[in-house]
Parts: C-alpha cells; sequence; structure tokens
C-alpha cells in the first residue's frame, strides 16, 4: 500500500487510509482474517527524513490461543517508523540506527509502501489479544471438549496447594 508524500509541501500533515484484507493479511499464528481496518499517520519532515507516527485499528478475526475457537475483535495499535531514501539510511549506517523502523523512499514518485509498517503492527496487535475472552476455559487436555460449553468428567481440576495445609488443620 502506497502514500505519496510529495503532493504535501508543508508538513506535519494527518494522512488517514484505508486498508482491506486483500491487500494485508499477515500469516501469523491466530490471525483467520482481516476486517476492513483504518490506519491514521502523522507525519513530520526533519531534513531527509519522514517521522511517521499514528495508530491503526481493523476489525478481525481471531483463534483463541486456548480454546481455539474463532472469535471476532477489534485489533488496535501502534505504528511508528521513519521514512527516507535508500542513499541517505545508507549514509547513517555508522551511527546506532537499528532500534528504528526504517520504510524507503520510491525516489521516482516519493512514495513509501507502509504494508510492512502495518503487517508488523498487526502482529503486535494480535499477540497481544489471543483469548477469546480473559475468563476462556480452554479446552480439556484430557478429552478435546471446549470447556467454554461444557463440562467433562475428566479430573482435570489441580487441587490448589494452599488448601492441603487446612486439611491437615482439620485434622483430614
Ligand atoms: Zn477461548
Ligand atoms: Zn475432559
Amino acid at each position: 500500500m502506497k502514500l505519496c508524500l510529495n503532493e504535501h509541501e508543508s508538513f506535519p500533515i494527518k494522512l488517514e487510509q484505508e486498508f482491506a484484507a486483500g491487500e494485508i493479511l499477515p500469516e501469523f499464528q491466530g490471525l483467520i482474517s482481516l476486517g476492513q481496518g483504518k490506519v491514521l499517520l502523522s507525519i513530520q519532515k526533519a531534513d531527509e527524513e519522514y517521522y511517521c507516527q499514528g495508530s491503526l485499528n481493523s476489525k478481525a478475526q481471531l483463534e483463541c490461543a486456548r480454546c481455539l475457537e474463532p472469535y471476532e475483535t477489534e485489533l488496535v495499535s501502534d505504528i511508528d517508523f521513519i521514512a527516507c531514501s535508500q542513499e541517505h539510511y545508507d549514509s547513517l549506517k555508522s551511527e546506532a540506527v537499528d532500534d528504528e523502523d526504517y520504510v524507503f523512499i520510491d525516489s521516482t514518485d516519493v512514495s513509501i509502501d507502509i504494508t510492512a509498517p502495518i503487517e508488523q503492527a498487526l502482529i503486535l496487535a494480535v499477540s497481544m489479544k489471543p483469548l477469546c475472552a480473559e475468563t476462556c476455559r480452554g479446552i480439556c487436555p484430557m478429552c478435546g471438549s471446549n470447556l467454554n460449553q461444557t463440562k467433562c468428567d475428566c479430573n482435570n481440576e489441580k487441587i490448589d496447594p494452599r488448601w492441603d495445609g487446612l486439611r491437615g488443620l482439620n485434622g483430614g
């Protein structure tokens, strides 16, 4: 997904861009599908570099890490990167730039491809929301039942060790 920067003369600017699952769907454990998403960026220019910061949100269908059922949610994430030319980046190499995310500007039309930063932000958001609910009971390791929907007869309940002492006190 491309953003053109040369149509803007003064910075900072704010840009809003929609994206769809067909454009960006990172391969990531737990991510089933994306709905329509939106990214909001404010871009400040300083010499050779464009500082791009903002947020994105997208409806998504994820797979719960505990019960493995699909569920609908809204992903929200910050997005933060620097855009500059490849030449400029190469000139920085001596300095410490490893901890920043750089996106290279296509010099033919002064555009940037923001697919990679959006992918990263989505992956971060998915990894922070792996459960259909905080209280999800997950799957029984013995019989495979979804314990949110049924109660099985397997003896999975680990006895809370704190009760052991009490039992002793009661002469158990
Ligand atoms: Zn779940
Ligand atoms: Zn079971």
